[in-house]
This record gives structure tokens, sequence and C-alpha cells, in this order.
């Protein structure tokens, strides 16, 4: 990696020591929205990474993207849950929308003042997107919502949500749907396992009018559209659970150089070396794993996605097991919440299961080895 890419890193990890890590308990206990960290991001401009300059944003390639993630995830996952749906949230409308569209949606969440969701999930729609209830259907010179979205991140602290509904019996579109147009109402605040700084609530959709210009292009190509953003939004996953991973590992490092038994530091004890060594492979093979198919995206090598998969898939089942081990590194110590091992085993657990599961990743994975689309 570049210089131009450690100094990026060293001056996220810095802001995230001093700004955002010291509030990262609290928000986790009190199930608050992170400000301290929204306003840190913020004053150093990292909502605007991957936006055009000309609406507001830096410009920055993905793998900048990437390791913001990672580096704001290591000190509070939540926070960086709420930056990256930001971006996939806004992803559509700036790869396909209208320049009318992109002006009116896109400056507002460059600058921060404005944040953004993405809706899919249904009550009874997860995984299989097919099956999605919610409709928009014309009327005039407008389009009218119905339809319930489950678990949106975001919501209701978002400005935009971008809404998939069918509009035709096997046809999607992408609709911008604002939080004070009259039809859209929010669901209770979920009480969650982890993650738990980042709201999530039902978004209802109720007779909810929207005028014409907020179809994102095609009103029947939004499932492609999607998928087409997955690749993104996978990569930026996949470094949330790795820099929650490094989060942990962290800690757990610094915890066995300090704590002593038997007369020694826990660092001098062979059994615990081996897991600290396994702990580290596990967080490099699948870094470098990530910046390969970052690579790949980059490149618009269609090898990418099968890639992106495989990486989703190790950065999370490797994040859950270095934070298990880091916990178990702690001790007794680890189990408390005056720890932040425990909160970083917690929210490492839902990137195993948002944005693809991690047994749809290795369904991607199979149908691209048998396409003989996986080889170097
Ligand atoms: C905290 C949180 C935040 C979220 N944020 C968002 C958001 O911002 N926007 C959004 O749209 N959604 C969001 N989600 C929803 C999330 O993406 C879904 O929960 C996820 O896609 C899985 O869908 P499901 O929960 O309906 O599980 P299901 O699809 O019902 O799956 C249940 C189990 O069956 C397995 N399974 C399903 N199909 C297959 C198959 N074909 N083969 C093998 N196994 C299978 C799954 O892997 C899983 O283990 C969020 C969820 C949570 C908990």
């Amino acid at each position: 990696m570049n210089t131009e890419y450690e100094d990026f890193r060293a001056s996220v990890r810095r802001l995230a020591a001093d700004k955002i890590a010291p509030h990262a308990a609290d928000v986790d206990d009190k199930e608050r929205f992170p400000e301290e960290a929204w306003a840190a991001l913020r004053a150093a401009d990292l909502p605007g990474l991957p936006y055009d300059e000309k609406l507001g944003g830096s410009g920055a390639d993905l793998l900048s993207q990437v390791i913001a993630v990672e580096e704001v995830a290591a000190a509070c996952a939540s926070s960086a849950l709420v930056l990256l749906v930001n971006w996939a949230g806004t992803s559509t409308v700036v790869s396909h929308g209208s320049d009318e569209l992109r002006a009116e949606v896109v400056p507002r969440v460059a600058g921060g003042e404005a944040g953004a969701a993405w809706c899919m999930t249904e009550p009874t729609v997860g995984s299989d997107l097919s099956g999605i209830r919610t409709t928009a259907t014309r009327d005039g010179g407008d389009w009218v919502l119905n339809g319930q979205k489950r678990f949106i991140s975001n919501a209701p602290w978002a400005e935009w949500y971008a809404v998939l509904a069918r509009t035709g019996e096997k046809d999607f579109g992408v609709f911008m749907v604002h939080k004070d147009d009259a039809g859209i109402s929010f669901g209770p605040h979920e009480k969650k396992m982890g993650m738990r700084g980042s709201p999530t609530t039902d978004v209802v959709l109720a007779d909810c009018r929207i005028p014409g210009r907020r179809v994102v292009a095609d009103p029947t190509q939004g499932y492609r559209y999607i998928n087409g953003e997955l690749n993104v939004s996978r990569a930026l996953i996949a470094a949330q659970a790795l820099g929650i991973a490094q989060g942990a590992f962290d800690a757990a490092v610094a915890y066995t150089c300090d704590r002593r038994q038997f007369g020694q530091a826990l660092s001098r004890f062979q059994l615990l070396r081996g897991m600290v060594a396994d702990m580290a492979v596990k967080i490099e093979s699948a870094r470098a794993l990530l910046h390969d198919a970052v690579a790949l995206i980059t490149a618009g090598d269609p090898r990418a996605r099968s890639r992106v998969s495989m990486a989703k898939l190790l950065c999370s089942d490797n994040a859950m097991s270095v934070t298990t081990d880091a916990l178990q590194l702690h001790g007794g110590y680890g189990f408390i919440r005056d720890y932040p091992v425990e909160r970083m085993m917690r929210d490492v657990k839902i990137t195993q299961i948002y944005e693809g599961t991690n047994q749809i990743q290795r369904l991607v994975i199979a149908k691209d080895v048998y396409a003989g689309q996986v080889r170097s």
C-alpha cells in the first residue's frame, strides 16, 4: 500500500481514537445516535468521501472508503454503519439518477447535513428480494408507494430513503422518498444485540406520493441497479467487520501485556501466544482478500462479484472468531462492559447476516465457481 493510503489510514485512526472511541461505550449503553462521532466525521469531511467534487464530495476511491470504514469501525462499529449506509442509500442515485435527482439528494448527504438509508428488506422478504410486496404505482406525474420495509438502518434519522418497490409482475424500481413526504412513517426503535448506536426501524409507506422526478432512471430496472451496488456495499460491510476485529485484537494484545498471572504477563504464555498469532493471521488474510476484491471492483473485472462475496464471508467469519478469542484473552473481565471487547463481539455478529447472509455469499461463490469465473 502506498504512503498516501497509509497517511490517510493514520489520520482516520487518530480521529477515531480521539473523537469517536471515547463515546462508543456510552452510545452502546444508551442505544443512542453517535452524535459526537458524526460531528467528528463531518468536521473531517468523511461523509463526502465517495461523491464527485461537483456534488460536494471529495471523489475518493473505494480503497479509501474501505480504509475509512475499517478505522472508524475499530473504534465504534455503529458510527461506521451510519457512515456506510449513507453511501449505500445514495449509491443508485449517483450511478443511475438524473442530474436533477443527484443535485436534489447528494450534496446535503455529502456534507453530512442529511442522512440516507436503503430499504429492501420487508417483514416477509429477506434473502429472496424477488418476493418484495411494496408497490409503486404511476398516478399522473407522480408515483404512489405502499408497503412496509423492515430493519432499515439510519431510520428514522435519515432524510432520504432509497426504496426498492414493485412496478410490475417482475419489475422493480428504486424510488427516493423524503422523510417529510406525506404517507411515510416509522416503526418503533428496534432493540438490538449490537450496533446499538445505529438507529433501526421499519419504514411504512401508506399512499406515499412522490413526484415523478424521484424515480431512479428506469422504473423497471431497480433490481439490476441494486445488484450493481452490492459489490461496493459488501466490500464496505467486510471492511466494517475487519475494523471491529482489529479493534478487539488491539485491545486483547494490550490487555495480555498488562495483566499478570503466575508471576508473568499473560503475553508470555505460549498457549495464548498461539491464539494471538492465529488472530493476526485471520485479520491479515481477510484484509488481503478484501483489498484484492477492491482492486477487482475498481478495475471492473467480472471476478469482482465472487471475490467480494469471499471477502465479506472471510472478514465477517474471521471477525466473529477474533472478537470471541479477544474476549477469552480478557478472562472474566472480557465479559464485563467496562472493557470494549464484549461490545465488539456483539456488534460483529450482524456482519455475518446483513448485506446478504454468509449462506447467500456461499451460493454466489459456488455459482461463479461452476461458471468458471473464479480462477485467477
Ligand atoms: C441490524 C440490522 C440492520 C439491517 N439494515 C438493513 C438495511 O439498512 N436495509 C435493508 O434493506 N435491510 C437491512 N437489514 C436486513 C438484513 O439485510 C436481512 O436481515 C438479511 O438480508 C437476512 O434476511 P432475513 O433476516 O429475512 O433472513 P432469511 O432470508 O429469512 O434467512 C434466514 C436464514 O435462512 C438462510 N437462508 C435463506 N435463504 C437461503 C438459501 N437459499 N440457502 C441457504 N440458506 C438460506 C439465511 O442465511 C439465514 O440463516 C438489517 C438487519 C439488521 C438485523
